[in-house]
């Protein structure tokens, strides 16, 4: 079986983004794929989509992507004001990339491969949905008849579907059961079946634990990672960007 990296949410860390590919590297990664969001928050969205584009063989869109090619509208504003840093950043162009809004353009919302289908939020709503560890069985046991959220995009898929946009990883089964990462160390065998695998962040994530966040994937069993890298570097980037609020910054540091 090919051993795929799979990558999401890098928002323009690049220092995240490469001890990532470092790491997988290292795992034996044949090949990458990107679950989108590859730019906003962070300091270096050209450098992240040039890296990006070179490497990673299935690229899906994200809610920053498409924030980028339309506007922020729905934002909270730190997002929003990084999405118009991000924006005026690739307009302007760059030695690495002078194509950057018409590979944003040619990304899809949804790919169904052969061992696995990406998504960037959830497969009813592709950019913006959150599948979180909330809308599971743990948190609202009595509303599994009422065809919550998790059954509803169940219905959507055929196979593994792996997910980013809430940049918490972890795994919901067919019985819209959470498994943390922490719950399976040794890997999550999926044997094929439904479920949604969050890999997580790899530029900003958000569970409190600030490395770098990514999984393996070989056709059947996930392996989640982290990766510890210069976050101080990142967050000096950000400091240093005149339009990109310092909290951006902040929250590397902190991870939330
Ligand atoms: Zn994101």
């Amino acid at each position: 079986m090919t051993l795929t990296a799979i990558i999401s949410d890098i928002h323009s860390n690049t220092q995240a983004l490469e001890a990532v590919l470092d790491d997988a590297r290292e795992q034996g990664a044949e090949r990458y794929w990107c679950l989108g969001d590859i730019i906003g928050y962070g300091a270096q969205p050209i450098e992240c989509l040039a890296i990006v584009r070179e490497i990673s063989s299935q690229t899906i869109r994200g809610n920053h992507e498409q924030a980028v090619l339309d506007g922020p509208t729905g934002f909270n504003p730190l997002a929003s004001a990084a999405i118009t840093w991000t924006a005026a950043q690739i307009k302007q162009g760059a030695h690495l990339m002078n194509d950057g809004l018409e590979y944003l353009q040619s990304l899809e919302e949804r790919k169904d491969l052969e061992t696995a289908t990406l998504v960037h939020g959830s497969p009813s709503h592709p950019l913006d949905e959150y599948l979180f560890r909330e809308d599971t069985l743990e948190y609202l046991p009595q509303r599994m008849e009422e065809r919550p959220k998790i059954a509803r995009c169940l219905e959507r898929v055929e196979q593994p579907c792996f997910v980013g946009h809430t940049h918490v990883p972890g795994v919901i089964d067919e019985e819209s059961r959470w498994t943390s990462p922490l719950g399976c160390e040794a890997g999550y065998d999926t044997k094929g079946a439904r479920c949604f695998v969050n890999v997580g962040s790899v530029g900003q994530p958000r569970d409190g634990d600030r490395r770098a966040s990514y999984a393996l994937w070989d056709g059947r069993v996930v392996n989640f990672r982290r990766v510890e890298y210069d976050v101080a570097a990142a967050a000096e980037l950000i400091f240093a960007a005149e339009g990109l609020p310092d909290m951006l910054g902040h929250r590397l540091l902190e991870a939330w």
